[in-house]
């Protein structure tokens, strides 16, 4: 009886690949076809009812698991902005099916290198793929110093492709990004730096010496409030940028996994590693700081980012917000690239299952 279902199954699985070679044309044009008609998430520039939020990066300098260094992505009213572009951004974009070249605005909140490595990809990709009107690339003083040393760094790039494509020629100007610098004036700590359809963002300064000026940004639309670290320790100078705000996308620092690996590294011989790690303590937000302000500060949703130690494990991830909850009552989420989330949707923070960076273990409280 077995044998016979055997002999039947072999049989069956032979007429079908008979019948799917007889076919291999129209499968492969079919799936051709398919792969041509993937197209963008259009989800964030249709809805223009809500505050939508892509983690596209959550790693620092320290390499790590994480796909992407700092990278945010936040629509509002239909439009995309980009809270700094780390290396691995853009390869992360389009994990998500971002389009690139549909941008309204980058964001730089500090010239450390894991905020802006993937700057250039990012403006020459948007130009490659039919970006019609140059990038504005918002950000510090600095911004047009590093602008234009990219300007030149791909000025060969430029001229090799407007040569072969006439719409790149056409274009060409949107090949390299327009810089707006943040400039404060005399005592000076925020300033507006986007108005238009009711989105407003804000520039503020942030507290990250002795990298100077830093900057957290924060986005309103439709009475929701977002605010965007950046790197900075915990300081006052926070406190009005995270007071109510429905969704803080701020950095953090499990500073006491950090202080109790330095002995170990001490004692392993890794004097180098162990300097290194004493010497980001003071500029990174603590994690118990840090919840102890953002319920001070009446925060709704406290997203971590820019993780150290980068939590790429479960024992590490267990450990990495421990006594958090203690100080901060609210919605605690430790980030991963590729999380999508609508502001307001408190428990909603789905991931976007098809990015593959996502770490095996999927606890998103992170209690
Ligand atoms: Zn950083
Ligand atoms: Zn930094």
């Amino acid at each position: 009886m077995i044998r016979k279902s055997v002999y039947a199954l072999i049989t069956l699985l032979g007429v079908a690949l008979l019948v799917a070679w007889l076919n291999r044309d129209a499968l492969v044009d079919r799936a051709i076809q398919a792969r041509l008609q993937q197209g963008p998430d259009e989800s964030f520039t249709d809805d223009k009812q809500h505050v939508r939020v892509l983690i596209c990066g959550t790693g620092s300098p320290e390499v790590s698991a994480a796909a992407a260094q700092a990278c945010t992505l936040v629509s509002a009213g239909g439009k995309m902005f980009l809270f700094d572009v780390g290396d691995g951004a853009v390869h992360s974009l389009a994990q998500s099916k971002i389009p690139v070249d549909r941008l309204e605005r980058i964001f730089i909140t500090h010239f450390h290198s894991d905020h802006f490595h993937d700057l250039a990809p990012l403006i020459n990709t948007g130009w490659i793929w039919g970006r019609k009107t140059p990038l504005e690339v918002q950000g510090p003083v600095g911004t047009k110093q590093v602008l234009d040393g990219l300007a030149q760094a791909y000025a060969l790039d430029e001229g090799y492709r407007s040569a072969n494509m006439p719409h790149l020629k056409k274009n060409r100007s949107v090949a390299f990004g327009v810089p707006l610098e943040v400039e404060f004036g005399e005592g000076q700590r925020t300033i507006r730096v986007y108005n238009k359809d009711g989105v407003t963002i804000d520039a503020t300064l942030v507290a990250h010496d002795p990298v100077q000026p830093a900057l957290g940004y924060v986005l309103r639309y439709k009475g929701k409030k977002v605010f965007v670290s950046g790197d900075t320790e915990v300081s006052p100078v926070n406190f009005e940028a995270m007071r109510d705000a429905d969704l803080a996308v701020h950095e953090s620092y499990a500073a006491h996994m950090v202080r109790r690996a330095i002995p170990q590294m001490k004692k392993l011989g890794m004097h180098f590693e162990a300097e290194v790690a004493e010497r980001t303590i003071p500029y990174h937000a603590d994690n118990i700081a840090l919840a102890k302000q953002a319920q001070e500060a009446g925060v709704k949703h406290l997203l971590l980012t820019h993780l150290i130690p980068y939590p790429d494990n479960f024992v590490v991830r267990r450990m990495y917000t421990a006594g958090m909850a203690e100080y901060f009552k609210g919605e605690l989420t430790v980030a991963q690239d590729g999380m999508v989330l609508v502001v307001g949707d408190q428990r909603a923070s789905p991931v976007n299952d098809k990015h593959p960076s996502r770490p095996p273990n999927n606890d998103e409280s992170g209690r």
